[in-house]
């Protein structure tokens, strides 16, 4: 049985000072959901302010991106032991990185292994755009991302995983994908070449999460396939409704 979780992408909003004061708005409404793991993900200057907010609580915290090496001259990056006093998770090859940021399959593999090694559960961010989409490359695309983020895991290492299956085209765009879309990638495409590469147990193991336009009001709806275990939610984690969004998956 997998514990669905949500988790809040806040990607660049919310000052630490706005953060914490949004976490205590959110957080008696937040803590009193059972059956689903919660975690926010604040930019990560905001992230101790906000550990220290949701302390005492079944909040988690996740940093939005960490670098794979120990310590040294990689100028702006954070290491991993500087966020793990603060974050149980980390979100690992979001699509903005990947398109903004120059991240790579090989980069987002190193680094999933060093947030592993330093206890970290990394949520990886996987997803096709929409030419690709509309080119039929779907499903070559994502499955190709998944053996390519998880190069090199054991099976124990990769059931501590969650994946996000994000497809490009439906994030913040207000375009969901249907359940029947989100559903059949994660089922058939991201849970199967899991299966392929690390075996049946890990596949049925491994928590995967939709991402793309999530609310309040779709989350039940994504919440009831069998394959869909949480979200990862942009927009709508920066509402005060985050509250009922995760209490309406649970
Ligand atoms: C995201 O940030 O990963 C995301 C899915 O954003 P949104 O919910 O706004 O589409």
């Amino acid at each position: 049985m997998r514990t669905p979780i949500i988790a809040g992408n806040w990607k660049m909003n919310k000052t630490a000072v706005e953060a914490a004061a949004f976490i205590s708005q959110i957080r008696d409404g937040l803590n009193a959901v059972s059956g689903v793991d919660i975690a926010v993900c604040p930019p990560a200057i905001a992230i101790p302010a906000v550990a220290e907010a949701v302390k005492g609580t079944k909040i988690g915290v996740g940093a939005q991106n960490m670098y794979f090496e120990e310590s040294g001259a990689f100028t702006g990056e954070l290491a991993p032991n500087m966020i793990t006093p603060f974050c149980q998770y980390v979100i690992l090859g979001h699509s903005e990185r990947r398109a903004y940021f120059g991240e790579t399959d090989e980069g987002v593999n190193k680094k999933i292994k060093a947030a592993l090694a330093h206890g970290l559960t990394p949520m990886v961010c996987v997803g096709e755009s929409l030419e690709q989409n509309e080119a039929g490359e779907t499903h070559s695309f994502v499955s190709g991302q998944v053996k390519a983020a998880f190069a090199g895991l054991t099976a124990d290492q990769a059931a501590a995983c969650v994946i996000a299956y994000e497809p490009i085209w439906a994030i913040g765009t207000g375009r969901t994908a249907t359940v029947e879309q989100a559903g059949s990638i994660i089922g058939g495409t991201v849970r199967a070449t899991i299966a392929e590469i690390l075996g049946d147990d890990v596949a049925q193991q491994i928590r995967i999460q939709y991402g793309g336009s999530v609310n309040e009001k779709n989350i039940a709806e994504l919440m009831a396939h069998p394959d869909i275990d949480g979200a990862l939610v942009g927009g709508a984690s920066l509402k005060p409704t985050f509250v009922d969004l995760v209490a309406n998956a649970a």
